[in-house]
């Protein structure tokens, strides 16, 4: 999932550790998701870094109070990464979303698989990556939720922000428990 906007409250070109705040309801969401099984993955574009308006350090520095306010709340995320380059890049060798690099390098460590995977952010960079992963994509209305939901293809989720995402997380994969081997092998014509 995406960050800024996503996880800790949108705050334009975020450097220091004092803005940051966890949207309400996302450490909740965070450990449902991780009851469910789900690995839980941080994927953000910081072209603040790329752009020079703060340095790693800041960056770091900020991803430290995240994790910090997430442990108090008793999430502990298995991976963070995050992209510095700035828009315009070669799209073959970006990390920035909606390249695909930063979540192929996350189903490469920590072995997950990308097609059982859920991409959860408030742009249309953040859910693109499942159209390319095979993944599902799930946009939320906060952060810049609102301002972009009319740009997401109609095979994507919208919803209102992490904790609705969980919830609907939870609905696809109860749906896809329901399906019993047995019922997907009858005869069609059975069916009624
Ligand atoms: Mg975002």
């Amino acid at each position: 999932m995406d960050r800024d906007g996503t996880v800790i409250q949108e705050r334009h070109y975020l450097a220091d550790p004092a803005g940051v705040a966890l949207v309400p309801g996302a450490p909740e969401a965070l450990l449902r998701l991780r009851a469910m099984g789900f690995a839980l993955v941080l994927v953000t574009n910081q072209s603040g870094i790329g752009r020079g308006l703060y340095t790693l350090g800041d960056y770091r520095r900020v991803a430290a109070e995240v994790d910090r306010q997430l442990a108090a709340a008793g999430v502990v995320m298995d991976g963070t990464y995050f992209c510095p380059d700035t828009p315009g890049l070669d799209p073959e060798t970006t990390c920035r979303k909606p390249s695909p690099l930063m979540h192929r390098a996350a189903a490469r460590d920590l072995r997950l698989s990308t097609r059982g995977s859920y991409c959860v952010g408030d742009k249309l960079s953040d859910v693109l990556p499942a159209e390319t992963l095979g993944g599902t994509g799930i946009l939320v209305r906060t952060g810049w939720g609102r301002e972009e939901e009319d740009t997401v293809a109609p095979e994507h989720h919208v919803v209102d922000d992490l904790t609705a995402a969980a919830e609907l997380i939870a609905r696809i994969e109860e749906d896809q428990e329901g399906v019993k081997p047995t019922e997907v092998r009858r005869d069609p014509s059975q069916a009624r």
